[in-house]
Protein backbone atom coordinates (compact mmCIF):
# COMPACT_ATOMS: atom_id res chain seq x y z
CA UNK A 1 0.00 0.00 0.00
CA UNK A 2 0.79 3.25 -0.71
CA UNK A 3 0.63 6.42 1.34
CA UNK A 4 -1.90 8.97 -0.03
CA UNK A 5 -2.37 12.56 1.47
CA UNK A 6 -5.77 13.65 1.74
CA UNK A 7 -7.19 16.93 3.04
CA UNK A 8 -9.40 15.66 6.44
CA UNK A 9 -11.29 18.75 7.92
CA UNK A 10 -10.14 18.78 11.15
CA UNK A 11 -13.77 18.90 13.07
CA UNK A 12 -16.09 17.41 11.04
CA UNK A 13 -18.85 17.31 13.88
CA UNK A 14 -19.41 20.72 13.44
CA UNK A 15 -19.78 20.66 9.61
CA UNK A 16 -23.38 21.33 8.24
CA UNK A 17 -24.30 18.02 6.97
CA UNK A 18 -22.44 16.29 4.41
CA UNK A 19 -23.23 14.84 1.66
CA UNK A 20 -23.05 11.29 0.50
CA UNK A 21 -21.67 11.72 -2.76
CA UNK A 22 -18.71 14.10 -0.59
CA UNK A 23 -18.09 11.66 2.08
CA UNK A 24 -15.24 9.45 0.95
CA UNK A 25 -12.42 12.02 1.31
CA UNK A 26 -12.90 11.18 5.12
CA UNK A 27 -12.18 7.52 4.87
CA UNK A 28 -8.37 7.53 4.87
CA UNK A 29 -8.64 3.88 4.00
CA UNK A 30 -10.51 4.13 0.92
CA UNK A 31 -7.70 6.19 -0.79
CA UNK A 32 -5.23 3.53 -0.41
CA UNK A 33 -4.22 1.08 -3.11
CA UNK A 34 -4.21 -2.71 -3.08
CA UNK A 35 -1.70 -4.79 -5.73
CA UNK A 36 -1.43 -1.82 -7.41
CA UNK A 37 -4.81 -0.96 -8.11
CA UNK A 38 -6.97 1.52 -6.17
CA UNK A 39 -8.68 0.04 -3.64
CA UNK A 40 -12.09 -1.27 -3.66
CA UNK A 41 -14.04 -2.15 -0.42
CA UNK A 42 -16.90 -4.31 -0.66
CA UNK A 43 -16.73 -6.19 2.54
CA UNK A 44 -18.92 -4.07 4.66
CA UNK A 45 -21.00 -6.51 6.48
CA UNK A 46 -17.20 -7.70 7.64
CA UNK A 47 -16.30 -4.36 8.92
CA UNK A 48 -16.87 -0.67 8.14
CA UNK A 49 -13.77 1.56 7.17
CA UNK A 50 -13.86 4.66 9.48
CA UNK A 51 -14.23 8.14 9.14
CA UNK A 52 -11.10 10.38 10.20
CA UNK A 53 -13.58 11.76 12.97
CA UNK A 54 -13.58 8.32 14.35
CA UNK A 55 -9.79 8.23 14.24
CA UNK A 56 -9.09 11.35 15.41
CA UNK A 57 -11.39 11.18 18.47
CA UNK A 58 -9.85 8.08 19.61
CA UNK A 59 -6.20 9.78 19.38
CA UNK A 60 -7.32 12.62 21.03
CA UNK A 61 -8.62 10.63 24.24
CA UNK A 62 -5.13 9.03 24.37
CA UNK A 63 -4.11 11.89 24.08
CA UNK A 64 -6.01 14.52 26.11
CA UNK A 65 -8.34 12.30 28.23
CA UNK A 66 -7.01 8.93 28.99
CA UNK A 67 -7.60 8.09 32.87
CA UNK A 68 -9.99 5.28 34.23
CA UNK A 69 -13.50 5.90 34.70
CA UNK A 70 -16.39 5.80 37.01
CA UNK A 71 -13.55 5.63 40.08
CA UNK A 72 -11.21 8.81 40.00
CA UNK A 73 -11.85 12.24 41.55
CA UNK A 74 -9.19 13.67 39.61
CA UNK A 75 -9.59 16.33 36.74
CA UNK A 76 -8.69 13.61 33.83
CA UNK A 77 -10.71 10.58 35.62
CA UNK A 78 -13.69 12.64 35.40
CA UNK A 79 -13.12 14.21 31.80
CA UNK A 80 -12.65 10.63 30.33
CA UNK A 81 -16.08 9.43 32.13
CA UNK A 82 -17.63 12.39 31.38
CA UNK A 83 -17.04 11.36 27.65
CA UNK A 84 -17.57 7.94 27.94
CA UNK A 85 -20.96 8.75 29.40
CA UNK A 86 -22.23 11.65 26.74
CA UNK A 87 -21.35 8.33 24.00
CA UNK A 88 -23.75 6.51 26.30
CA UNK A 89 -26.27 9.54 25.67
CA UNK A 90 -25.61 9.44 21.88
CA UNK A 91 -26.43 6.03 21.42
CA UNK A 92 -29.42 6.29 23.59
CA UNK A 93 -30.50 8.68 21.26
CA UNK A 94 -29.48 6.65 18.05
CA UNK A 95 -31.89 3.57 19.29
CA UNK A 96 -34.32 6.04 20.32
CA UNK A 97 -34.20 3.83 23.97
CA UNK A 98 -36.46 5.52 26.65
CA UNK A 99 -33.89 5.44 29.40
CA UNK A 100 -29.69 5.81 29.38
CA UNK A 101 -29.53 2.79 31.86
CA UNK A 102 -31.05 0.75 29.02
CA UNK A 103 -27.99 1.37 27.10
CA UNK A 104 -25.01 -1.87 28.04
CA UNK A 105 -21.66 -1.28 26.30
CA UNK A 106 -20.34 -4.57 25.56
CA UNK A 107 -17.85 -5.94 23.89
CA UNK A 108 -20.13 -6.42 20.58
CA UNK A 109 -22.80 -8.20 19.44
CA UNK A 110 -21.19 -11.42 20.26
CA UNK A 111 -21.12 -10.08 23.72
CA UNK A 112 -24.51 -8.82 23.79
CA UNK A 113 -26.54 -12.30 22.89
CA UNK A 114 -24.04 -14.46 25.32
CA UNK A 115 -24.93 -11.60 28.36
CA UNK A 116 -28.61 -12.46 27.42
CA UNK A 117 -28.07 -16.15 26.92
CA UNK A 118 -26.41 -16.21 30.26
CA UNK A 119 -28.13 -14.01 32.73
CA UNK A 120 -31.95 -13.90 31.05
CA UNK A 121 -31.89 -17.02 29.69
CA UNK A 122 -30.06 -18.65 32.69
CA UNK A 123 -32.92 -17.15 34.83
CA UNK A 124 -35.92 -18.17 32.71
CA UNK A 125 -35.85 -20.86 30.79
CA UNK A 126 -36.33 -24.47 32.00
CA UNK A 127 -36.22 -28.34 31.10
CA UNK A 128 -38.67 -28.96 28.49
CA UNK A 129 -39.16 -24.94 27.39
CA UNK A 130 -37.86 -23.62 23.47
CA UNK A 131 -36.05 -20.82 22.49
CA UNK A 132 -36.98 -19.87 18.81
CA UNK A 133 -34.65 -18.59 16.73
CA UNK A 134 -34.33 -18.13 12.76
CA UNK A 135 -32.84 -20.03 10.07
CA UNK A 136 -30.74 -17.27 9.23
CA UNK A 137 -29.11 -16.32 12.13
CA UNK A 138 -25.18 -15.57 12.39
CA UNK A 139 -23.75 -18.08 14.60
CA UNK A 140 -23.45 -15.79 17.20
CA UNK A 141 -27.13 -15.84 17.51
CA UNK A 142 -26.79 -19.80 17.23
CA UNK A 143 -24.82 -21.02 19.75
CA UNK A 144 -25.20 -19.21 22.51
CA UNK A 145 -28.45 -20.29 22.48
CA UNK A 146 -27.69 -23.66 21.88
CA UNK A 147 -25.11 -23.82 25.02
CA UNK A 148 -28.08 -22.52 27.26
CA UNK A 149 -30.54 -25.10 25.79
CA UNK A 150 -27.98 -27.27 26.13
CA UNK A 151 -27.56 -27.04 29.99
CA UNK A 152 -31.19 -26.52 31.08
CA UNK A 153 -32.37 -29.66 28.77
CA UNK A 154 -34.39 -26.75 26.64
CA UNK A 155 -35.25 -27.26 22.68
CA UNK A 156 -33.94 -25.00 20.09
CA UNK A 157 -35.82 -24.26 17.80
CA UNK A 158 -35.79 -22.60 13.65
CA UNK A 159 -37.96 -20.38 11.78
CA UNK A 160 -37.53 -22.07 8.69
CA UNK A 161 -36.91 -19.53 5.37
CA UNK A 162 -38.33 -20.11 1.51
CA UNK A 163 -35.69 -20.57 -1.26
CA UNK A 164 -35.62 -16.62 -1.73
CA UNK A 165 -34.33 -16.20 1.60
CA UNK A 166 -36.93 -14.94 3.40
CA UNK A 167 -38.79 -16.32 6.55
CA UNK A 168 -41.97 -18.45 6.62
CA UNK A 169 -43.86 -16.24 8.57
CA UNK A 170 -46.71 -19.12 9.12
CA UNK A 171 -44.43 -21.35 10.38
CA UNK A 172 -42.81 -18.56 12.56
CA UNK A 173 -46.66 -18.05 14.22
CA UNK A 174 -47.11 -21.82 14.26
CA UNK A 175 -43.90 -21.94 16.56
CA UNK A 176 -44.77 -19.44 18.83
CA UNK A 177 -46.41 -21.68 22.07
CA UNK A 178 -46.57 -21.73 25.69
CA UNK A 179 -42.97 -23.45 25.85
CA UNK A 180 -41.29 -20.37 23.85
CA UNK A 181 -39.17 -18.13 26.46
CA UNK A 182 -37.54 -15.95 23.80
CA UNK A 183 -37.27 -15.10 20.80
CA UNK A 184 -33.98 -14.21 18.98
CA UNK A 185 -33.75 -13.02 15.23
CA UNK A 186 -31.48 -11.16 13.04
CA UNK A 187 -33.11 -7.92 11.55
CA UNK A 188 -30.91 -7.89 8.19
CA UNK A 189 -29.16 -11.10 7.60
CA UNK A 190 -25.13 -10.99 6.75
CA UNK A 191 -25.31 -14.10 4.07
CA UNK A 192 -28.26 -12.98 2.64
CA UNK A 193 -28.76 -9.48 3.04
CA UNK A 194 -32.60 -9.94 3.71
CA UNK A 195 -34.76 -7.62 5.80
CA UNK A 196 -36.55 -9.43 8.08
CA UNK A 197 -40.36 -7.62 9.03
CA UNK A 198 -39.32 -7.76 12.68
CA UNK A 199 -41.93 -5.09 13.83
CA UNK A 200 -44.47 -7.74 13.20
CA UNK A 201 -42.71 -10.39 14.35
CA UNK A 202 -42.37 -8.60 17.44
CA UNK A 203 -45.89 -7.92 18.02
CA UNK A 204 -46.11 -11.88 17.06
CA UNK A 205 -44.51 -12.76 20.44
CA UNK A 206 -45.21 -10.09 22.23
CA UNK A 207 -49.32 -10.74 21.48
CA UNK A 208 -47.93 -14.54 23.74
CA UNK A 209 -45.77 -12.09 26.03
CA UNK A 210 -42.60 -13.96 24.77
CA UNK A 211 -39.67 -11.16 24.89
CA UNK A 212 -37.87 -10.70 21.76
CA UNK A 213 -33.91 -10.10 20.80
CA UNK A 214 -32.84 -8.62 18.14
CA UNK A 215 -29.59 -8.95 16.12
CA UNK A 216 -29.03 -5.42 14.83
CA UNK A 217 -25.52 -5.81 14.39
CA UNK A 218 -26.09 -5.51 9.95
CA UNK A 219 -29.29 -3.04 10.14
CA UNK A 220 -28.13 0.11 12.29
CA UNK A 221 -25.41 0.66 9.59
CA UNK A 222 -28.13 0.92 6.98
CA UNK A 223 -31.46 2.04 8.41
CA UNK A 224 -32.61 3.74 10.98
CA UNK A 225 -34.08 2.12 14.62
CA UNK A 226 -36.43 3.10 16.88
CA UNK A 227 -35.97 0.47 20.09
CA UNK A 228 -39.58 1.58 21.17
CA UNK A 229 -40.84 1.70 17.77
CA UNK A 230 -40.39 -2.04 17.17
CA UNK A 231 -40.87 -2.80 20.94
CA UNK A 232 -38.38 -5.34 21.09
CA UNK A 233 -36.89 -6.54 24.43
CA UNK A 234 -33.53 -6.61 23.61
CA UNK A 235 -31.58 -4.94 20.55
CA UNK A 236 -27.77 -5.61 20.07
CA UNK A 237 -24.81 -3.99 17.76
CA UNK A 238 -21.19 -3.88 17.02
CA UNK A 239 -19.77 -0.54 16.85
CA UNK A 240 -17.07 -1.57 14.31
CA UNK A 241 -20.20 -2.08 11.72
CA UNK A 242 -21.29 1.51 11.90
CA UNK A 243 -18.11 3.23 11.34
CA UNK A 244 -16.94 3.10 14.86
CA UNK A 245 -13.78 1.14 16.56
CA UNK A 246 -13.74 -2.59 17.30
CA UNK A 247 -14.09 -4.05 20.74
CA UNK A 248 -17.08 -2.36 21.70
CA UNK A 249 -20.59 -2.82 20.96
CA UNK A 250 -23.95 -2.22 22.50
CA UNK A 251 -26.77 -4.13 24.34
CA UNK A 252 -30.12 -2.36 24.64
CA UNK A 253 -32.83 -4.21 26.70
CA UNK A 254 -36.00 -3.19 28.59
CA UNK A 255 -35.42 -1.60 31.82
CA UNK A 256 -37.83 -3.53 33.28
CA UNK A 257 -36.43 -6.69 32.30
CA UNK A 258 -32.59 -5.87 32.97
CA UNK A 259 -33.61 -4.76 36.37
CA UNK A 260 -34.63 -8.64 36.98
CA UNK A 261 -31.64 -10.23 35.71
CA UNK A 262 -28.71 -11.51 37.59
CA UNK A 263 -25.56 -10.05 36.86
CA UNK A 264 -23.55 -11.73 33.50
CA UNK A 265 -19.81 -11.46 35.28
CA UNK A 266 -18.53 -10.09 38.60
CA UNK A 267 -15.69 -7.42 39.05
CA UNK A 268 -14.90 -3.94 39.57
CA UNK A 269 -17.48 -1.15 38.80
CA UNK A 270 -20.70 -3.71 38.71
CA UNK A 271 -20.94 -3.37 42.39
CA UNK A 272 -22.10 -1.10 45.44
CA UNK A 273 -20.42 -2.72 48.31
CA UNK A 274 -18.74 -5.99 48.51
CA UNK A 275 -18.08 -8.15 51.67
CA UNK A 276 -16.62 -11.44 51.79
CA UNK A 277 -20.83 -12.44 52.97
CA UNK A 278 -22.69 -10.12 50.38
CA UNK A 279 -22.37 -8.10 47.39
CA UNK A 280 -24.64 -5.36 46.30
CA UNK A 281 -24.61 -5.27 42.92
CA UNK A 282 -24.64 -1.84 41.35
CA UNK A 283 -27.51 -0.01 39.58
CA UNK A 284 -28.26 -0.36 35.50
CA UNK A 285 -26.19 0.29 33.27
CA UNK A 286 -23.11 -0.96 35.41
CA UNK A 287 -24.63 -3.82 36.64
CA UNK A 288 -23.83 -5.42 33.14
CA UNK A 289 -20.20 -3.55 32.93
CA UNK A 290 -17.82 -5.20 34.62
CA UNK A 291 -14.22 -3.97 35.02
CA UNK A 292 -12.99 -1.59 32.95
CA UNK A 293 -14.45 -0.94 29.73
CA UNK A 294 -13.19 -0.21 26.11
CA UNK A 295 -13.09 3.19 27.13
CA UNK A 296 -11.74 5.17 24.11
CA UNK A 297 -14.04 2.95 21.93
CA UNK A 298 -17.08 3.78 23.87
CA UNK A 299 -15.96 7.57 22.63
CA UNK A 300 -14.97 6.39 19.61
CA UNK A 301 -18.49 4.82 18.78
CA UNK A 302 -20.10 8.41 20.11
CA UNK A 303 -18.29 10.06 17.22
CA UNK A 304 -19.45 7.72 14.22
CA UNK A 305 -23.00 8.21 15.55
CA UNK A 306 -22.96 11.60 15.07
CA UNK A 307 -21.04 11.30 11.49
CA UNK A 308 -24.03 8.74 10.55
CA UNK A 309 -26.87 11.26 11.76
CA UNK A 310 -24.79 14.18 9.73
CA UNK A 311 -25.19 12.07 6.79
CA UNK A 312 -29.11 11.02 7.53
CA UNK A 313 -29.35 7.14 8.21
CA UNK A 314 -32.30 7.52 5.71
CA UNK A 315 -30.29 9.45 2.77
CA UNK A 316 -28.13 6.34 3.27
CA UNK A 317 -30.20 3.73 3.00
CA UNK A 318 -31.85 5.20 -0.22
CA UNK A 319 -28.37 5.43 -1.38
CA UNK A 320 -27.58 1.90 -1.18
CA UNK A 321 -30.36 0.58 -1.90
CA UNK A 322 -29.78 2.27 -5.57
CA UNK A 323 -26.37 0.46 -5.43
CA UNK A 324 -27.62 -2.81 -4.45
CA UNK A 325 -29.70 -2.68 -7.35
CA UNK A 326 -27.90 -1.69 -9.86
CA UNK A 327 -25.28 -4.34 -8.83
CA UNK A 328 -28.14 -6.97 -8.56
CA UNK A 329 -29.33 -6.07 -12.33
CA UNK A 330 -25.60 -6.06 -13.59
CA UNK A 331 -24.58 -9.49 -11.75
CA UNK A 332 -27.18 -11.54 -12.69
CA UNK A 333 -26.72 -10.93 -16.75
CA UNK A 334 -23.42 -12.68 -15.96
CA UNK A 335 -24.14 -16.45 -17.35
CA UNK A 336 -23.27 -18.86 -14.64
CA UNK A 337 -23.80 -16.22 -11.49
CA UNK A 338 -26.08 -17.55 -8.91
CA UNK A 339 -27.22 -14.97 -6.60
CA UNK A 340 -27.78 -16.47 -3.30
CA UNK A 341 -30.55 -14.21 -1.38
CA UNK A 342 -33.21 -12.54 -3.47
CA UNK A 343 -35.61 -11.85 -0.60
CA UNK A 344 -37.60 -8.28 -1.43
CA UNK A 345 -36.73 -6.64 1.11
CA UNK A 346 -32.66 -6.19 0.98
CA UNK A 347 -30.34 -4.46 2.22
CA UNK A 348 -26.55 -3.81 1.10
CA UNK A 349 -25.53 -7.63 0.71
CA UNK A 350 -25.14 -9.08 -2.18
CA UNK A 351 -24.12 -13.10 -2.04
CA UNK A 352 -23.45 -15.38 -5.17
CA UNK A 353 -21.59 -18.45 -6.64
CA UNK A 354 -20.53 -18.99 -9.94
CA UNK A 355 -20.78 -22.42 -11.45
CA UNK A 356 -17.93 -24.21 -11.63
CA UNK A 357 -15.88 -22.10 -9.57
CA UNK A 358 -14.88 -21.50 -5.80
CA UNK A 359 -15.94 -18.81 -4.23
CA UNK A 360 -12.50 -18.30 -2.35
CA UNK A 361 -10.55 -18.45 -6.13
CA UNK A 362 -13.19 -16.09 -7.35
CA UNK A 363 -12.23 -13.43 -3.89
CA UNK A 364 -8.23 -14.21 -4.65
CA UNK A 365 -8.57 -13.30 -8.35
CA UNK A 366 -10.83 -10.26 -7.41
CA UNK A 367 -7.99 -9.20 -4.52
CA UNK A 368 -5.47 -9.07 -7.36
CA UNK A 369 -7.79 -6.07 -8.42
CA UNK A 370 -7.85 -4.35 -5.70
CA UNK A 371 -11.56 -5.27 -4.58
CA UNK A 372 -12.16 -6.67 -1.36
CA UNK A 373 -14.89 -9.13 -1.12
CA UNK A 374 -15.80 -11.50 1.41
CA UNK A 375 -15.62 -15.17 0.59
CA UNK A 376 -16.65 -18.74 2.93
CA UNK A 377 -19.43 -19.31 5.07
CA UNK A 378 -19.88 -15.64 6.74
CA UNK A 379 -20.28 -17.08 9.76
CA UNK A 380 -23.74 -18.67 9.13
CA UNK A 381 -22.90 -22.35 8.05
CA UNK A 382 -26.62 -23.17 8.13
CA UNK A 383 -27.15 -20.81 5.89
CA UNK A 384 -24.98 -22.31 3.50
CA UNK A 385 -26.53 -25.75 4.13
CA UNK A 386 -29.66 -24.55 3.16
CA UNK A 387 -28.63 -22.99 0.02
CA UNK A 388 -26.85 -26.13 -0.67
CA UNK A 389 -23.20 -24.63 -1.56
CA UNK A 390 -20.20 -24.10 0.90
CA UNK A 391 -19.56 -21.09 0.34
CA UNK A 392 -20.28 -17.67 -1.22
CA UNK A 393 -18.48 -14.87 -2.44
CA UNK A 394 -20.21 -11.58 -0.86
CA UNK A 395 -20.24 -8.41 -2.01
CA UNK A 396 -21.31 -5.63 0.86
CA UNK A 397 -22.03 -2.56 0.70
CA UNK A 398 -21.71 1.03 2.55
CA UNK A 399 -22.74 4.58 1.44
CA UNK A 400 -19.07 5.22 0.32
CA UNK A 401 -19.56 2.76 -2.10
CA UNK A 402 -20.25 4.45 -5.88
CA UNK A 403 -21.36 2.66 -9.17
CA UNK A 404 -17.60 2.57 -10.49
CA UNK A 405 -16.90 0.34 -8.25
CA UNK A 406 -19.84 -2.02 -8.72
CA UNK A 407 -18.92 -1.44 -12.53
CA UNK A 408 -15.30 -2.47 -11.24
CA UNK A 409 -16.20 -5.83 -9.52
CA UNK A 410 -19.04 -7.04 -12.23
CA UNK A 411 -15.70 -6.15 -14.87
CA UNK A 412 -13.53 -8.23 -11.79
CA UNK A 413 -16.64 -11.19 -12.36
CA UNK A 414 -16.36 -11.30 -16.18
CA UNK A 415 -12.36 -11.90 -15.48
CA UNK A 416 -12.93 -14.77 -12.95
CA UNK A 417 -14.64 -16.75 -15.69
CA UNK A 418 -12.08 -15.86 -18.03
CA UNK A 419 -9.31 -17.14 -16.05
CA UNK A 420 -11.05 -19.93 -14.73
CA UNK A 421 -14.53 -21.05 -16.37
N1 LIG B 1 -24.72 -10.91 13.88
C1 LIG B 1 -24.62 -10.59 12.59
C2 LIG B 1 -25.84 -10.54 11.75
C3 LIG B 1 -23.35 -10.31 12.05
O1 LIG B 1 -23.24 -9.99 10.77
C4 LIG B 1 -22.23 -10.36 12.89
C5 LIG B 1 -20.87 -10.12 12.34
O2 LIG B 1 -20.62 -10.36 11.18
C6 LIG B 1 -22.39 -10.69 14.24
C7 LIG B 1 -23.65 -10.95 14.69
C8 LIG B 1 -21.23 -10.74 15.19
O3 LIG B 1 -20.70 -9.48 15.36
P1 LIG B 1 -19.36 -9.27 16.21
O4 LIG B 1 -18.36 -10.24 15.67
O5 LIG B 1 -19.02 -7.86 15.99
O6 LIG B 1 -19.72 -9.57 17.63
Amino acid sequence: MTNVQIEIPATLVDEKPVSITGCRHHFPLLHERVNGKPLIYLDNAATSQKPQIVIDTVIKYYQTENSNIHRGVHYLSEKATQAYEKARGKVQQFLHAAYREEIIFVRGTTEGINLVAQSYGRQNVKEGDEVLISAMEHHSNIVPWQILCEEKGATLCVIPMNDAGELVLDEYEKLLTARTKIVAITHVSNALGTVNPIKQMIASARKRSIPVLVDGAQAVPHMNVDVQDLECDFYVFSSHKVFGPTGVGVLYGRKRLLEAMPPYQGGGDMIKSVTFEKTVYNDLPYKFEAGTPNISGGIGLGAAIDYVNKLDLKAIGEYEHELLAYATEKLVKVPGVRIIGTAKEKAAVLSFVIEGIHPHDVGTILDAEGIAIRTGHHCAQPVMQRFGVPATARASFAFYNTKEEVDALINGVYKVKEILG
